[in-house]
């Protein structure tokens, strides 16, 4: 990334410092982890990225960040070596001290923006913030889109905007993720929930790209996060694509 140093880390954190929502999630998710810590805080499911010109300035500032280097064993370093492979260059693979030792203002803009990434048409426009798909089962946030604060929301796009702004090859990092991710939900036949940037909560057919502005309420929610009903309509898991 040739702009690197246009960023300046400690003022992009205090624009986007808003929790998700209004209380601890940390507590919701972290039963479900025979860990007991929250999931996105848990090597064993999620590893933190910084970009390189994030982690120097973590580096000099905090002791709470080290490079990850995976574990001894060769399947740990096998790991490490994929993922190593899979991330941009203009990224790095951290960790922390770990979730009881958090010091959330230096916490990275990955920890800040998970489990939602941004979300560009095929226009390359960024409308909005969809979720990782593979953390449904474990991400409580995922299951309860409509609690995620409208502050939190609004903080996350301008932090994106500018981050685009500044470096448009992260954008085209994201527009490739999210042409995977059509390529996903079209597999799956299921539209793509999308919080919008104008505030509303949408759906997204992954074919026509067609969105179609919902009630929070219609969103997917996921096990071990749909709660039990006394009424006997059932659950909708998930949306189809031709819903
Ligand atoms: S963002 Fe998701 S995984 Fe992370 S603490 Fe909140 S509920 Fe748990
Ligand atoms: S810095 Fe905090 S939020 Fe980020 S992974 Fe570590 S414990 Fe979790």
């Amino acid at each position: 990334m040739k702009s690197n140093n246009a960023i300046q880390f400690r003022s992009l954190y205090e624009g986007f410092d808003t929790p998700l929502t209004g209380l601890d999630c940390g507590f919701k998710c972290a039963p479900h982890n025979p860990r007991g810590i929250p999931f996105c805080c848990d090597l064993e499911y999620t590893v933190p990225v910084a970009y390189q010109s994030e982690w120097r300035y973590l580096s000099g500032h905090t002791s709470l960040w080290r490079p990850w280097r995976g574990g001894l064993s060769a399947s740990e370093k096998e790991a490490f070596a994929d993922l190593q492979r899979q991330i941009p260059e203009h990224l790095c693979l951290l960790q922390c001290l770990g979730a009881r030792s958090c010091d959330r203002s230096y916490r990275t803009l990955s920890c800040r923006q998970f489990p939602f990434f941004p979300y560009l048409n095929s226009h390359a426009r960024f409308i909005g913030l969809t979720y990782d798909w593979e953390f449904r089962h474990q991400c409580w946030v995922i299951s309860n889109l409509r609690l995620v604060s409208d502050i939190y929301r609004k903080e996350f796009i301008h932090t994106f905007d500018q981050l685009f702004q500044t470096w448009p090859e992260d954008m085209q990092c994201y527009a490739d993720l999210c042409v995977e991710t059509r390529a996903y939900y079209q597999a799956e036949r299921r539209r793509i929930p999308l919080l919008h940037r104008d505030g509303s909560f949408c759906l997204i057919s992954p074919c026509s790209e067609r969105v179609q502005r919902v009630s929070a309420e219609r969103l997917p929610r996921f096990t071990p996060y749909i709660p039990a009903q006394s009424t006997p309509t059932p659950i909708k898991t998930q949306a189809k694509i031709d819903d």
